[in-house]
């Protein structure tokens, strides 16, 4: 049992150094696993954020990182990347402790952080301006610069997989940055930010403020001093933030909720798509914003492939995350477990049938933690609620479909529009249903592979703007023209001949 003395305490990181929150207000950051204490963090609020935009603010403004030669801050990446590497066990451990994720997940989904900064660094390193085709004796070349302080708020989730999308972009086109973490998941982050000053990153490059959305998540996302806020998180929060930000003409980035049609095609290898099923929606039990949570099945297969899906699900192993037999972990908080609690008594008085699960674990040795046995409700139809709302627990709806058409108005008949998944023995035939699907990113015999590459993003309720990739690195920088006069400039009021100006 911990006692108080030997919790480990946590500050936010600002200009290089940790700082306590005026008043040293604190709050606790529990194992969901078992609900143990694991460490106390500060508190921050307006004065904290108002401390590390500033600290961005100065960092930026003297150039220390955005005006460093982009080899050399490549070059920090690349040295960031390292050290992320050798700190893979103790951030995997770290990671899995807070979000309740089965180690074996966090280590599969963090080694890929630092290919995410290899891959942003050699963008920079190797991006060239442009020389558009201006009329007249004139040059007009045309850079990119970065945009100045930005504002990255993460949930707990994917908290350093979410962050890194976000910040390898950001800091390879040489903006700073203020992270606030979900109050769930700070201390990856804040490790994090512990390794990038360790490996070169100059201070107030990289500033973490660590507290509560409603205080200071608002506070960073209303500041007038951002050139842009990029946000991972749900709907609802996506609309409070994008109109804080608007209201300073602050550029918003959202990353919003989402609840993906997987589509099995009659012609797919039943047996591997029910697989893909179940991976798509029982990773991360669940809560994550492309959660396979709609199995869109041909009507003559429904059953069946219902049948695979349960014997997958109910042979999932549920325990300890840190153990390397653990398949699913817990919810990561009560407030988490009575929400998905809340959406199977609506499914049940929906009429849904509970195929499995639909209740929290049992085990004596899961009771002290938020676990939820897989659940999978059949016999839904689209209208219904528990087809409709994101649930974000592990919870799965299986859907039946007359034919293609059919398919496809169900998998659109939805406000959100991130990802959506195929399954299918047709490449081509997917991928004329993949063009039909109104989401940002379409898995053909797969669900939830990503890529630094990949520019991610959805459509509709699920958010704005995209990250990853080359347009996601652009999205971190603005262009600035530059017009030259090849020619003697003309003298307009010495001169009476017809010029054209534009
Ligand atoms: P959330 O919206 O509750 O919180 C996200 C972050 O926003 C947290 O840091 C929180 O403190 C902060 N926040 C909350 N209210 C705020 C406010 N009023 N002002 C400023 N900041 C505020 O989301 P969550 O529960 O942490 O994460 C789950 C949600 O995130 C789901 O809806 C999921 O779909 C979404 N998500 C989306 C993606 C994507 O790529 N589209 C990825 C992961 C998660």
């Amino acid at each position: 049992m911990k006692t108080l003395e030997n919790v480990a305490a946590y500050r936010h990181f600002i200009d290089g150094e940790e700082q306590p929150s005026a008043g040293g207000r604190t709050f606790d950051v529990r194992n969901p696993a078992n609900g143990t204490l694991v460490a106390r963090v500060a508190e921050g609020g307006a004065g904290e954020v108002e401390r590390a935009v500033d600290a961005a603010r100065r960092a930026f403004a003297d150039g220390r990182w955005s005006r460093l030669p982009v080899r050399e801050r490549c070059r920090i990446l690349s040295a960031f990347a390292q050290e992320i590497e050798r700190a893979l066990p103790s951030l995997s451990t770290l990671e899995s402790t807070c979000t309740g994720r089965p180690l074996r997940e966090m280590r599969a989904q963090l080694s890929r952080l630092p290919e995410f900064y290899r891959y942003f660094a050699a963008i920079a390193r190797t991006a060239e301006d442009s020389v558009t085709p201006f009329e007249g004796p004139y040059l007009n070349y045309v850079r990119r610069v970065p945009l100045g302080v930005v504002g990255q708020i993460t949930p707990w989730n994917h908290p350093l997989l979410i962050l890194t999308k976000k910040l390898a972009p950001a800091l390879a086109a040489g903006n700073t940055v203020v992270v606030k973490p979900s109050e769930y998941t700070p201390l990856t982050t804040l490790a994090l930010a512990r390794i990038a000053l360790d490996a070169g990153m100059p201070p107030g490059v990289f500033n973490v403020v660590t507290g509560f959305g409603s205080e200071a998540g608002r506070a960073l996302s209303s500041h007038p001093g951002l050139a842009k806020l990029d946000l991972t998180g749900g709907t609802e929060t996506g609309r409070v933030v994008a109109q804080a930000a608007g209201a300073n003409l602050v550029r918003v980035n959202c990353e919003l909720g989402g609840k993906a049609p997987v589509i099995v095609l009659p012609d797919a290898d039943l047996e591997q798509a029910a697989g893909g099923a179940i991976f798509a929606a029982f990773i991360a039990s669940g809560q994550t914003c492309i959660a396979g949570a709609r199995i869109l099945v041909h009507e003559s297969q429904a059953e069946e492939f219902a049948e695979r899906m349960i014997a997958r699900a109910e042979a999932l192993r549920l325990g300890d995350p840190l153990l390397p037999s653990t398949q699913l972990g817990p919810l990561v908080s009560e407030r988490q477990l009575q929400r998905t609690e809340h959406y199977v008594a609506v499914g049940m008085q929906e009429g849904a049938q509970i195929a499995c699960g639909g209740k929290r674990a049992t085990a004596p040795e899961l009771r002290d933690g938020y676990f939820f046995e897989p659940t999978i409700f059949t016999g839904v139809r689209s209208p219904m609620r528990i087809a409709q709302e994101e649930i974000f627990g592990p919870v799965t709806c299986v859907l039946s479909y007359r034919n293609v058409d059919e398919a496809v108005r169900i998998a659109n008949d939805i406000p959100f529009g991130l990802g959506a998944s195929i399954w299918t023995s047709d490449a081509a035939k997917g991928m004329k249903l993949a063009e039909r699907l109104e989401c940002g990113i379409v898995w053909i015999n797969d669900h939830h592979r990503i890529d630094p590459a990949l520019p991610w993003g959805g459509m509709k309720g699920s958010g704005m703007g995209r990250e990853c990739g080359i347009e996601g690195y652009r999205e971190y920088t603005q262009t600035k023209s530059v017009v030259v006069n090849l020619d003697e400039p003309v003298d307009w009021y010495a001169t009476t001949d017809v010029v054209r100006l534009s």
